[in-house]
């Protein structure tokens, strides 16, 4: 077995699997979810600067953080929602590192989306994309490519209007067709991991409500899903090992078996 890592670590350097990188800067302009009144709001990012080579720190330079758990490319953890609080395993400390590696299949919707910015994916997208690929492996996340990531202004990307953000996600009958296929989460290129209409659908926010209702895992504010094969990648997503944390932001690694 000490073979098979071997043999990882030297296709790696040899760049025969490509690591790409599905994570966001984060920066102060880093876009954080926008709830109406009288939700709390979440903060966002912000980071000052203790000392860079000067009085405070001749030789050193770093800097405080504050941001909130769902800030920039993040996980959510089942305990983020009321339908998962109960999950013993379902916290950022608590999940079994073992689900922080795992496969992820890519669904691309990306031309439904710039079609129709509240594009749903629904059951029969998912079944299409089934037929061609095969069944959505049992422990894969799943991962909805919209070319969201691509909206570079903070104001486009959270897509707010009069009636709400116009964001593309999945409908509640798609989730439920996810935790049949029992996968290891759902990520996204948006904000957050449900559609921006989400609120009004039965039940609300079912990719919150369904899938840590079913102890999964989320994944909100990912790029570069457009280097990705549909299946074959595997990631990486181990969160800050927060106590009792909902979620945390985190560097989201692909590895991707490059077949020429
Ligand atoms: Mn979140």
């Amino acid at each position: 077995m000490s073979d098979l890592l071997t043999k990882l670590a030297k296709a790696i350097a040899k760049e025969k699997i490509k690591v790409i990188d599905l994570t966001q800067t984060l920066r102060p302009s880093t876009p954080v979810i926008q709830l109406p009144p009288p939700f709390a709001p979440s903060a966002p990012f912000s980071i000052e600067e203790i000392s860079r080579y000067d009085d405070k720190g001749p030789a050193w330079y770093w800097n405080n953080l504050a941001m909130g758990e769902h800030t920039g490319t993040h996980f959510d953890a089942p305990i983020h929602w009321v339908t998962g609080k109960d999950y013993r395993d379902g916290a950022t400390d608590t999940v079994p590192v073992q689900r922080f590696i795992a496969p992820a299949v890519v669904i691309d919707c990306s031309k439904e989306a710039k079609k129709d910015e509240k594009f749903l994916l629904t059951p029969k997208h998912i079944l299409a994309w089934e037929k061609k690929h095969g069944t959505i492996p049992k422990g894969s996340w799943v991962l909805m490519r919209t070319d969201w990531s691509k909206r570079e202004d903070p104001a486009k990307f959270l897509n707010m209007k009069e009636d709400g953000p116009h964001v593309p996600g999945p409908n509640a009958d798609a989730v439920r067709l996810l935790v049949e296929r029992d996968v290891n989460g759902w990520g996204v290129e948006a904000v957050g991991t449900d559609a921006g209409q989400a609120f009004s659908f039965e039940p609300a926010f079912p990719a919150h409500a369904l899938m840590h209702g079913s102890n999964k895992f989320g994944l909100a504010s990912l790029c570069n899903l457009d280097k990705l094969p549909p299946t074959g990648a595997v990631i990486v997503t181990a969160p800050l090992k927060i106590e009792h944390g909902s979620g945390s932001p985190l560097r989201v690694i692909a590895l991707v078996h490059d077949e020429d």
